[in-house]
């Protein structure tokens, strides 16, 4: 089952598109077989299951933190991950600047539906947080990352963040390397992908129902 699913889901994907699989509360052994079949990134929500996880899979797929993160679990996810996608404030920047041994490849989380009680930073708030985490050492960003609104219409939320990704890619400021947009999950990956994403997150779509 996960083979014929992630079969499908590449076939509907231009070949530039990573297939992030989302891994939360799934085995080693579900995720293996998701890597046997061509996965090369997964993402995780928790740091403690990460770190779980961690033990078994080091090495063999390159890990992203997508969940929010506390500042008190900085110093386990630095040594964890291999990206963190959901940097949406200076605050857990520095945190991570901080604690990390080399330099962290990180996405800014876009609360792109402005909703209140998510994380993410505010659209209008993006452009400057970009400029601050890139004058930190140990930090560099990478690109965007949005989860839309649980709405029908999705494009809107996946346009915002692409337009803000060009916007900050066009101006070339030092230290920092658009090349990530981080957009879609198993209901949104194709209109994300027609909007400009190039990483999806892809997880009851790969392994079925949580
Ligand atoms: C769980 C999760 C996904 C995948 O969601 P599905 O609907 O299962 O594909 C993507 N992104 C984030 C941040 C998630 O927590």
């Amino acid at each position: 089952m996960i083979k014929d699913n992630i079969t499908a889901i590449r076939k509907e994907l231009p070949k530039s598109v990573i297939i992030l699989a989302a891994t939360k509360k799934r085995t080693v052994s579900e995720v293996n077989e998701a890597i046997s079949y061509g996965i090369d990134t997964i993402g995780e929500n928790y740091v403690q299951e990460a770190k779980e996880k961690f033990k078994a899979l080091k090495g063999r797929v390159k890990i992203h933190c997508i969940g929010h993160l506390q500042t008190n679990k900085v110093k386990d996810a630095v040594l964890i991950f291999d990206l963190i996608e959901t940097v949406d404030s200076l605050k857990i920047a520095r945190e991570i600047d901080k604690r990390s041994s080399k330099v962290m490849p990180i996405l800014i989380e876009v609360n792109s539906g402005k909703e209140e009680n998510k994380g993410g930073c505010m659209p209008e708030d993006v452009l400057e947080l970009v400029k601050d985490v890139s004058k930190l050492k140990n930090l560099k960003v990478k690109g965007l990352m949005t989860m839309a609104p649980n709405v029908k219409d999705v494009r809107p939320y996946f346009k915002l963040t692409k337009d803000l990704f060009d916007k900050i890619k066009n101006l070339k400021i030092p230290n920092v390397d658009m090349e990530i947009l981080s957009m879609g999950m198993s209901d949104s990956y194709k209109v994300a992908a027609q909007e400009g994403a190039n990483l999806v997150r892809i997880g009851t779509g790969i392994f079925g129902s949580r």
